[in-house]
């Protein structure tokens, strides 16, 4: 450990401007700094104030940790009366600036200071290096289970990471800013303390459960995970009795997360939309298909199971199935509920409101799947951050609206009120698209004088619609293609929301039902 009185060798006290220096002053065979001709004592202040005020950067490095430190912040501090004790002692009479000057002129323009002092704060030094440890450094690994040549083991390769105290501080305070003020501290690398015969079970276990691949399926989609994955989800837990902290229970477990979504992947592969069947008069006019979905089970838990399932010291299960059940093709029936069903030849236009939301990229999927073109009508307050979709929209050949900025009832607001709901939503989706509106959809349909002439004034055409399936209050999949699809409700503008997944599962079925029906979706 430091004693208590630090030497602490400073540079670059910044003072020689303008190459005027006339005097330097010499401390322990160290050139104290310059001063200028003044009093002595006010000059010998003004050094240690530019010394103490020298923040000497120290740039401290660890692992994904870049951080700065200074002197000051360790308690390095000039002791002013030893200073003074200095220059008395030298100047002996007189100034002893111009002392020196006369003494030693070739001193003028030195660069070091060098003082004795006590200030260095050691317990603060050390906090400071705890602290850091907390950011930069690693725990020592007890053991971790790795492949070696396709065996698997029990490796002692993973060491701590830790600041060495003693030998940062003896770095830091050695530190010379003019050396480019970067001081890596020494790192400890505390090796892993395996050997356990507590661990011995546990590599047997591991052994088994990753001696032979282990294949995922659903459906028709499959993972294999490798010696090496397998190896890559044990996580070993360490335990400690809370009556007896000396005493480690090692146990293993998974890293749940890391197969959760080799799950999901091998589930969703398998996953698939069905497509509806659309009859009419009891006339299939066309033939959907069954979809596919996860069963309702926790399909990590069978993999889970899957992999601790042994015999004789064997795991037994090499490839686990993950159920998935059968989604059946929904019927819509165009005649059933309407005798006369509807067959035409105007043209339809399908508009969606409130976006951007949760589901205007797969609204987006479907309308370009189909080769159809709609109108969004977005709300200003949620295009944040969803500028990207909007752009989309607009490069996919669709057609942006203004729905108000908060989806307020505009006519509850006065004009100032309706302008500003309007006028920020052109701006916001100007912005993000690059593109302004030119059609204006009230919230609610609701509408007066004011919010007309309003909407007119900016140039925007007032758009209400002609079908409602109130899609938004989520009656069913079937429910909504029904409403846009029958007679009763015949027209050419139907609205849409991008709120709820009902409505993307309905969208492929009202396409093709329209166009079964003879009209043109624009
Ligand atoms: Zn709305």
């Amino acid at each position: 450990m430091l004693g208590a009185a630090v030497q602490v060798v400073v540079l670059g006290i910044n003072s020689y401007k303008n190459n005027n220096i006339t005097l330097g002053v010499r401390l322990n065979d160290h050139i104290l700094g310059k001063v200028t001709n003044q009093d002595s004592r006010e000059q010998t202040d003004s050094i240690i104030n530019t010394y103490e005020n020298t923040t000497i950067p120290i740039a401290v490095e660890g692992t994904n940790y870049t951080g700065r430190i200074t002197l000051r912040q360790l308690g390095e501090k000039a002791d002013k009366q030893k200073v003074y004790a200095a220059l008395l002692d030298i100047g002996h009479s007189g100034n002893p600036f111009e002392q020196l000057m006369d003494q030693n002129a070739s001193l003028f323009g030195g660069r070091n200071i060098s003082l004795d002092h006590t200030g260095f704060n050691n317990a603060l030094a050390q906090q400071y290096i705890t602290t850091l440890n907390e950011k930069v450094g690693t725990k020592p690994v007890d053991a971790r289970f790795a492949l070696n040549n396709q065996v698997v083991g029990i490796y002692p390769d993973a060491k701590g990471l830790t600041v060495d105290a003693d030998a940062a501080i003896r770095k830091i305070l050695g530190a010379n800013p003019e050396d480019g003020s970067l001081v890596i501290l020494p790192v400890k690398l505390t090796p892993a303390a395996i050997t356990s015969p507590l661990l011995q079970p546990l590599l047997y276990q591991a052994r088994n459960i990753a001696e032979e691949p282990l294949t995922v399926t659903a459906s028709t989609s499959k993972i294999t995970l490798s010696q090496e994955d397998l190896i890559n989800l044990i996580v070993l837990n360490v335990v400690s009795d809370p009556d007896n902290k000396s005493k480690l229970t090692i146990r293993i477990s998974f890293d749940e997360l890391k197969l959760n979504s080799i799950v999901n992947d091998v589930v969703q592969q398998a996953a698939i939309a069905p497509e509806s069947t659309i009859v009419n008069g009891g006339q299939i006019i066309k033939q959907g298909k069954d979809g596919l979905k996860p069963a309702e089970t926790r399909p990590i838990t069978e993999v889970l199971s899957g992999l601790l399932k042994r015999q004789n010291g064997q795991r037994t299960v090499d490839t686990i199935d993950i159920p998935m059940a059968l989604v059946p093709s929904p019927v819509i029936e165009l005649a059933a509920n309407n005798p006369t069903s509807r067959t035409g030849t105007g043209m339809i236009r399908l508009t969606f409101d409130d976006g951007p939301g949760t589901y205007t990229e797969q609204v987006l999927d479907v309308l370009k799947k189909y080769n159809v073109h709609a109108t969004f009508y977005v709300i200003g307050r949620n295009i944040g951050g969803h500028a990207s979709t909007l752009q989309r929209i607009r490069n996919e050949g669709h057609t942006l609206g203004n729905h108000s900025l908060t989806h307020s009832d505009l006519t509850r607001l006065s004009r100032a009120g309706i302008l500003h709901e309007l006028s920020t939503t052109q701006t916001l989706v100007q912005q993000a698209s690059g593109v302004a509106p030119t059609s204006f959809r009230p919230p609610y349909g609701a509408q007066n004088q004011a919010v007309r002439e309003v909407a007119a004034s900016l140039g925007l055409s007032v758009d209400l619609w002609s079908v409602d399936p109130l899609d938004w209050s989520q009656p069913g999949t079937n429910a909504i293609v029904q409403r846009v699809l029958s007679h009763d409700n015949a027209g050419s503008v139907v609205l849409l929301h991008v709120l709820h997944r009902q409505t993307v599962d309905a969208l492929p079925s009202i396409i093709e039902g329209i166009r079964t029906q003879g009209y043109t979706l624009e």
